[in-house]
């Protein structure tokens, strides 16, 4: 019965696969901004966090994609806002999502032009090499994983994420971001590269920059500085086999409220230190961001408005748009 089942599954993902490839040689018209403008980001991962709403909640790591009424309600809010704004919300969605009954709010978010990617299926862990660190689920429920190489449990998890969501949208995903985030991005781990190229990906954002770690509570200024210092590494780059890379921009929300504790009004002075770095350099600016997170801390979207009047305030040196547009300031 357990092998049939996986026959069956994996049947379903050569064809998922087959069908993605096939949708994504569509050549996709890329706006393309003057290089004398500022790229800024606004991303956010369509995922539960572990610690919210409450310090206490850990079991969303194993339901990673079961995302509760009030972060959906947050993330249809904020892309309305950014819209509002002239710009978009890059979000990114984990597979599992797409197993809820109403996926109406984000198709609607995609009809009002919001780019959608893959987080793949159930938030694995790229760089696992053995099979109980892909991710907290197959830990407890190694059967779900059993027979593959943990290679192959990330390449069929990126491919259930893609197939997810081509069944419940019709769309393929506007490209790959790494659950987690890595320092070094996928620098050593060419096979992990080949793989998402394979994959049809031609950007991946991985690359999480090192900084100062966040202690709980108000920041001290050289945390603050090392985090702006953190800004010219967070810029886009190709890999030596062609692969784009759109790192994330530190600090995250979950870097600054889970592992920081930190007050609203410190995040909000490291991202506009962060976004006024971008845009004093013509530079990108891609901000790492969750509606589980954000709906606790920050329930009136200060964050979202913040980045959405200092791009405004900029006139025509800064623009909202989304991660493909920063692909193209890649360099080599
Ligand atoms: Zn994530």
């Amino acid at each position: 019965m357990n092998r049939d089942l996986l026959a069956t599954r994996r049947d379903f993902l050569a064809t998922a696969a087959a069908g993605f490839a096939a949708a994504s040689c569509a050549p996709a018209a890329v706006a393309q901004p003057s290089a004398d403008r500022a790229l800024i980001a606004i991303t956010l991962d369509l995922e539960m966090a572990r610690n919210f709403p409450r310090r206490e909640d850990v079991h969303w790591d194993y339901e990673k994609g079961n995302l509760n009424a009030e972060a959906k309600a947050y993330a249809v809010e904020a892309g309305r806002r950014v819209k509002a704004a002239g710009g978009v919300i890059h979000y990114f969605a984990v597979g599992q999502l797409f197993e809820q009954e109403d996926v109406r709010w984000l198709e609607r978010l995609a009809a009002d032009g919001h780019p959608i990617g893959n987080h793949t299926y159930d938030h694995v862990y790229l760089l696992a090499t053995r099979p109980d660190e892909v991710q907290f689920r197959f830990k407890r429920a190694p059967w779900l994983i059993e027979g593959k190489t943990p290679a192959e449990a990330i390449r069929d998890n990126v491919r259930l994420g893609a197939a997810a969501m081509k069944s419940r949208l019709g769309i393929a995903p506007a490209g790959f971001r790494a659950p987690g985030g890595f320092a070094g991005g996928l620098r050593d781990r060419p096979d992990v590269r080949r793989m998402l190229l394979n994959e049809g990906y031609t950007w991946v954002s991985t690359m999480y920059p090192a900084h100062k770690p966040a202690s709980p509570g108000e920041p001290p200024d050289d945390v603050l500085a090392d985090i702006v210092r953190a800004q010219p590494a967070a810029q886009p780059f190709v890999y030596p086999d062609g692969l784009i890379e759109v790192p994330m921009s530190p600090i995250s929300d979950i870097g600054a409220f889970r592992t920081g504790q930190w007050p609203l009004e410190s995040f909000l002075r490291a991202v506009r230190l962060g976004v006024d770095w971008a845009i004093e350099n013509r530079a990108v600016y891609d901000l790492l961001s969750h509606p589980s997170c954000l709906y606790v801390v920050d329930p009136e979207f200060r964050t979202i408005d913040l980045i959405c009047e200092l791009v405004r305030k900029a006139g025509d040196r800064a623009a909202i748009v989304g991660l493909d547009a920063l692909a193209t300031r890649a360099r080599r």
